[in-house]
């Protein structure tokens, strides 16, 4: 049974200010039935799902296909990621130096420290799901709970790429990072989802925007740099431009496509959904450049120093 919390006050800076920006929102994997809101707070930015699941074991919102077809990644997906991968490292390069130690903090199938090590870095990464998929050796690598993890030598720099909207518990966890896991002047990196985007204003009751309730939060750049400012973080740099492969989750909306329930279905047409997929991809490249030219993608890109 799913337990929920209601909230009258922000989730962040407590203020009583909040507005209704989405209402009766369904979550795109169908693991709940139940519908949620989206409150922003207007002293400080900070945009949440309300009601809050409760439940301490959040597993049931991440089975069945959530990380693709038995949690494996078909080559379109794997080419997609590889091109995500080489703009995402761009962005903040030259922050990077050879002998700087990297971990993927939330990795997932591990895919993203494969990339890592094939430019050279020592890289490692954890996650509290066990999807390896890739040479990584579970053992070390899956990590049931991350405020367990504590490494003989801190890293260069932690990267979260669509973690931290995910994490119930985020002051708990950033805290860890801070202390615990990050050198003192190393650099966490971290990618969210962008509500300032047009795609939000535009299409605020767009279910696969808010991605409830397994999206806690959603920031944009006043809200998320207010968060690591507060926890003792100097802000180095953000933007909202993501690479012109991604396909636009306007489209999927526009033409109703989820690759996610596309892969669930029962013996899934593999070869349309990659030529769908393809299809998407190329349609976006227009739109994502014109994001990009405006600052304005869904995609929100930070660096932040350790203090
Ligand atoms: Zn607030």
């Amino acid at each position: 049974m799913v337990q929920y919390q209601h909230s009258k006050t922000c989730r962040l800076c407590g203020s009583e200010e909040l507005n209704k920006v989405a209402e009766n929102l369904h979550d795109p994997q169908e693991s709940v039935q139940d519908t949620f809101d989206v409150l922003a707070c207007t002293k400080c930015g900070f945009h949440f799902t309300d009601p809050m699941i409760l439940n301490k074991d959040l597993g049931f919102l991440y089975e069945g296909n959530y990380f693709g077809i038995d949690n494996k990644l078909s080559f379109f997906e794997n080419l997609y990621r590889f091109d995500q991968y080489r703009y995402d490292f761009g962005i903040y390069s030259k922050y990077f130096s050879k002998n700087m130690t990297m971990l993927d903090y939330g990795c997932g199938n591990g895919s993203r420290v494969e990339y890592l090590r094939q430019k050279g870095f020592r890289a490692t990464g954890i996650d509290e799901f066990d999807m390896i998929t890739t040479d990584l050796d579970k053992s070390l690598y899956v990590i049931k709970n991350p405020i367990d993890f504590f490494p003989e030598q801190k890293y260069d720099v932690v990267f979260m790429y669509h973690v931290l909207e995910h994490l119930r518990e985020f002051d708990a966890q950033i805290n860890h990072i801070k202390t615990n896991i990050l050198k003192k002047g190393g650099y966490l990196i971290i990618q969210v989802p962008n509500v300032d985007c047009w795609q939000f204003k535009k299409y605020p009751q767009n279910d696969n925007l808010y991605e409830v309730p397994r999206h806690f939060w959603h920031f944009n750049k006043r809200s998320i740099k207010f968060m690591m400012e507060e926890r003792g973080f100097i802000t180095k740099g953000q933007n909202c431009k993501n690479s012109i492969l991604h396909p636009s989750t306007i489209l999927s909306s526009v033409f109703k496509f989820n690759i996610r329930q596309e892969w669930a279905k029962p013996n899934p047409n593999k070869w349309l959904i990659h030529a769908k997929f393809g299809l998407f991809c190329l349609l976006s490249i227009p739109i994502l450049f014109w994001e990009n030219l405006r600052d304005d993608s869904p995609i929100l890109n930070c660096i932040f120093e350790n203090k």
